[in-house]
């Protein structure tokens, strides 16, 4: 079977890791704080904070926004349930902002409309999660120009999009946002087999999220509040949570990000060849906008209006090829349907839903099974 999304692991990596495994910390050592420093750096962010998933650092994200139990939360609705989910995690009450039928991004005409309707009706949101679906860029300046007119924060939910760029951008720099987080997922980009990374250029955010990734508890002498009883003394300021990534994790991600622009590279190339076999055959590419880079995390395409999708779907299987479908839209998820909402909701997202398929991408693909896939592609088609 061609999985969808594979990771790749080499000799490195492997060494990396046991390193670690041999070393005195397998957690709170040296190589979480290495990590954080590389993705600031490959990011152009001035923080980065580090957690065991993309999942905890959004729900980290929300909490050191101030989200709370009376706000609301705008996201996509075609994307990973955990975008929304972070919100709930804090009490908050979620929305959805329609897509672009032709990237699945949050729209940034139906943004600006359903801001301006909500502003009418006095419920604005407190913070809106973009996603770079496929790690193509929303339009970042336009969404974020909005959150800037109705005073709204913004997180990037860019799972998919380490080593992107954005105009003159990169991905992380939070240009646009308050906060950019990063899923390091065996699928994704690069990998510390479970892991996330929120980025920042707040230090009062990035100090946030820091105590709530490890039960809101600190150890610096500049922030006690009470007087200090010693060498052993620490204090919780909040609630925070266990979040923490291990070294051994982080070793991976030290010796996988390495390799980021080469995977990338990889990836865009492997893309252009299936925009090159696949054209005039009538299916659309789910593309980036002009003036980006994707970091081309997912090759996603959308069938032709009289294709039927699940006939493709099991077709592809049948031959060995794992084609998968990103994503089940979030509102229509069974949890979010008990919270009141319903099929038509989101037309577009639905729609997008419906003709989206996406194909095998990661960086050991070959050209042969490549060209397997787009020849049995188009034979069904
Ligand atoms: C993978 C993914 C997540 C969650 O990442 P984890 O690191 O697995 O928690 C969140 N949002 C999107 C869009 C994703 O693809």
């Amino acid at each position: 079977m061609i999985p969808y999304g594979h990771q790749s692991i080499s000799q490195s990596d492997i060494d990396a890791v046991t390193a670690v495994l041999t070393s005195d910390y397998l957690t709170q050592g040296s190589q979480v704080p290495m990590f954080e420093s590389a993705v600031a750096t490959v990011t152009r962010a001035e923080y980065a904070v580090a957690g065991n998933s993309a999942t905890s650092m959004l729900h980290v994200a929300c909490l050191a926004l101030g989200v709370l139990q009376q706000d609301i939360v705008w996201t996509s609705p075609i994307t990973f349930v955990a975008s929304a989910n972070c919100a709930l995690y804090c009490g908050a009450k979620v929305d959805f902002v329609d897509v672009d039928p032709l990237t699945g991004n949050m729209c940034a005409i139906a943004l600006a409309n359903k801001l301006q309707e909500s502003k009418k009706q006095g419920c604005l949101p407190k913070v809106i999660i973009p996603v770079h679906l496929c790690g193509h860029s929303c339009n970042m300046d336009v969404i974020g120009a909005l959150a800037k007119q109705y005073g709204v924060r913004v997180i990037e939910d860019a799972s998919h999009a380490i080593g992107g760029q954005y105009q003159d951008q990169y991905i992380g720099q939070c240009q646009y946002s308050d906060i950019t987080v990063f899923s390091f997922h065996p699928v994704k980009i690069i990998t510390t087999a479970e892991g996330g990374v929120a980025t920042t250029n707040c230090a009062e955010l990035a100090k946030a999220m820091v105590l709530y990734r490890s039960h809101g508890v600190t150890r610096d002498k500049d922030m006690m509040l009470r007087p200090d009883e010693g060498d052993w003394y620490y204090e919780q300021h909040f609630l925070g949570f266990n979040y923490r990534m291990t070294d051994l994790q982080a070793a991976l991600g030290n010796s996988q990000i390495m390799r980021l622009d080469e995977f990338v590279a990889k990836r865009n190339q492997l893309a252009r060849r299936y925009h090159f076999l696949l054209k005039d055959t009538g299916v659309e590419f789910v593309s980036p906008l002009d003036n980006t880079l994707s970091a081309y995390h997912l090759m996603m395409i959308l069938l032709p209006e009289n294709i039927a999708r699940k006939v493709v779907f099991d077709a592809m299987r049948a031959a060995g090829i794992c084609v998968h479908v990103h994503y089940f839209p979030v509102h229509l998820q069974p949890y979010y349907l008990n919270l009141g909402f319903a099929e038509h909701d989101f037309p577009q997202a639905e729609h997008f839903y419906r003709h989206c398929l996406t194909l095998p991408l990661y960086p050991d693909l070959s050209d042969e099974q490549l060209v397997f896939i787009t020849e049995t592609l188009k034979g069904l088609l």
